[in-house]
């Protein structure tokens, strides 16, 4: 209670307006910033008393898990631990031209539309709500808005510039039945202590690897002029001889349209591209489709072939490539418009020699080795290097992971196709009914076999690899069959969820949108042989289909 007031107080000590919308530019960071980390905020006591959770990472995941839980149990009280100085995650790290790549009316909190109100939208920047992607500002707007509304409500206390020691959860002593937890000031090292009555919810090992934040792991010859997208402005790119972007992600993407629209023809750029992916069409016949989910549905379809679902989804529209020569070998769900699909494409010195092993510079020119035999690339002097190759969103720790760990820690994933809050969103129900005992365990015991409610969520409602080697693809259709069954003993109060939910992508967008769990487990079934589903999959899909989702056909 006192750090509320603490970080109340500072935001009035400091004469600024508790409302981040409305200040702009860098006043607004410098806002934020001390609304969240002032030096009064580091003078609270070491004891911290006790919370329901103990929630780290303040970034999309912690954000949503926060909301969702207090939009489920408004008694809650939850503490929030982050080593970043406001709340965002890696969206406080991002270069400043970022934007997000899925429509905002399915990003965020469950309780706050991102992309505000519609008629203003409509009426304002003449824009449709589907059209909005929000930019860093408004992302960092709209979490320190939030934030700020939970502690004043007195739900949760903030500690910002704050680092949580993972290994402890090795050494914990739950045999008291105490769980005792400690995390340290990054800005005066004090240790703070606090006993959680629930649980300790990691919202942060999934956490984003961005370029600004992780060095290329491979060697590079310090004199070569590397730098990360945030560095990318006017004056860095003015004397370059030649812009070279390595990497094939988003991030990449984002790069090559800002270099035009700082002014570099794109006859100057060189783009070295590891791995061609495929994205996702913009288009709101698309998005409003729950976009991501199709490439489940299409799977199906396509007796779990991927690369048959990959060309459908092209021929239907919703997927685009870079190049109509080459085919894509992935799909990391990243998101562009027809227009800014066809600026990509005004690149046309596209270097697909796999990664790159290293950077040299010889006689004032870099030189890019590669794998496999592929020869150099050898670059001219003066050329200007953007590293856009970190791992991102979907790397290797987000892979296989167990959710529902113990009675003292939930891990946060993903179990949806993305937009990941969402998954989040999901979780955190299924652990607010859990803490209310209102799932339907009876069922879950029966199907899985397993007594102890975190095993049993566990066993049933698993991460989604998402990670670039996962074929784990069908996963949202068995989660989503997991969490109606789970939720509740009424089928339909998991299904309202989802429909009233503005993060669903089975939410009441278009008329003929349907959530399909139970046709979609239906056809699981049929193809259960080809698509090799496991035998205790089956069993426990079947016995869903059997006893609870029939009662749910049709929606
Ligand atoms: C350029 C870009 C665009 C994207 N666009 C979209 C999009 O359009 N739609 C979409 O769904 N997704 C998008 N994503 C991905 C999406 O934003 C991420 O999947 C999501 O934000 C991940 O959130 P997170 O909370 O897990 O991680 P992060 O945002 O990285 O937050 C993790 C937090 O944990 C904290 N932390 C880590 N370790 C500790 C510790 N030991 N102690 C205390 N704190 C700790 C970090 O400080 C950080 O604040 C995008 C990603 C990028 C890079």
């Amino acid at each position: 209670m006192r750090k509320i007031l603490v970080v109340c107080c500072t935001a009035h000590a400091f004469g600024l307006s508790v409302t981040p919308f409305g200040l702009s530019g860098t006043r607004a960071a410098a806002a934020r910033k001390a609304r969240f980390c002032s030096p009064h905020a580091m003078m609270a006591p070491a004891d911290e008393g006790e919370c329901d959770f103990l929630v780290i990472g303040a970034g999309a995941n912690g954000m949503t898990f926060v909301d969702s839980m207090l939009l489920a149990n408004p008694e809650c009280k939850i503490v929030v631990v982050d080593r970043h100085e406001m709340p965002g995650g890696h969206w406080t790290v991002a270069y400043d031209h970022v934007k997000l790549h899925h429509t905002s009316i399915v990003y965020g909190l469950e309780s706050t539309k991102l992309e505000g109100s519609w008629s203003r939208l409509a009426l304002q920047r003449r824009m449709l709500p589907w059209d909005h992607c929000a930019t860093k500002r408004e992302l960092l707007d709209y979490y320190a808005a939030a934030m700020e509304r939970w502690c004043r409500a007195g739900s949760v206390r903030y500690f910002p510039c704050s680092a949580y020691d993972f290994s402890q959860l090795q050494q914990q002593d739950n045999v008291s039945g105490e769980r005792l937890h400690c995390w340290s000031s990054l800005v005066d090292s004090r240790e703070h202590r606090i006993v959680v009555r629930h649980k300790l919810v990691d919202g942060a090992r999934g956490e984003c690897r961005v370029p600004s934040e992780c060095p290329l792991d491979i060697p590079v010859d310090p004199r070569v002029a590397l730098i990360t997208p945030n560095e990318l402005n006017s004056s860095s790119v003015t004397e370059a001889a030649r812009v070279v972007v390595l990497g094939a992600g988003k991030t990449a993407m984002d790069a090559v349209l800002q270099l035009q629209r700082l002014g570099v023809p794109p006859q100057r750029v060189t783009w070295v591209i590891a791995a061609d992916g495929w994205m996702l069409n913009r288009a709101p016949s698309t998005t409003l489709r729950g976009s991501t989910k199709l490439f489940a549905q299409a799977l199906l379809r396509c007796d779990g072939d991927t690369e048959a679902a990959y060309a459908t989804l092209e021929q239907e529209g919703h997927f685009l490539r870079l190049d109509s020569s080459v085919t894509p070998t992935r799909f990391r769900f990243p998101t562009v418009d027809l227009d800014e699909l066809e600026r990509l494409r005004r690149v046309h010195d596209v270097v697909r020699r796999g990664r790159v092993a290293r950077i040299d510079l010889c006689a004032g020119a870099p030189t890019l080795a590669f794998g496999d035999g592929q020869p150099p690339l050898n670059l001219p002097a003066g050329s200007l290097l953007v590293h856009c190759a970190s791992p991102g969103p979907l790397h290797a720790a987000t892979g296989r992971r167990r959710l529902f760990e113990s009675d003292g820690v939930l891990n946060l994933g993903h179990v949806f196709q993305p937009p990941v809050p969402v998954s989040v969103a999901a979780i955190a129900r299924l652990e607010a009914a859990r803490v209310d005992s209102t799932l339907d365990l009876a069922f879950g015991r029966d199907v899985t076999g397993l007594q102890e409610e975190n095993d049993v969520l566990d066993a049933l409602f698993t991460n989604y690899d998402l990670s670039p080697t996962s074929t784990d693809h069908l996963r949202p259709i068995i989660n989503l069959a997991s969490f109606v069954c789970l939720l509740d003993p009424d089928p339909a109060v998991a299904v309202r969820w989802l429909r009233n939910n503005r993060l669903s992508l089975y939410r009441n967008l278009l008329p003929f949108q349907r959530l399909r769990v139970c046709e979609d487990v239906g056809v699981l079934l049929e193809k259960s042989k080809v698509l090799g589903l496991r035998a205790d999959e089956v069993r426990q899909l079947r016995q869903m289909h059997q006893t609870k989702l029939g009662a749910v056909r049709g929606e």
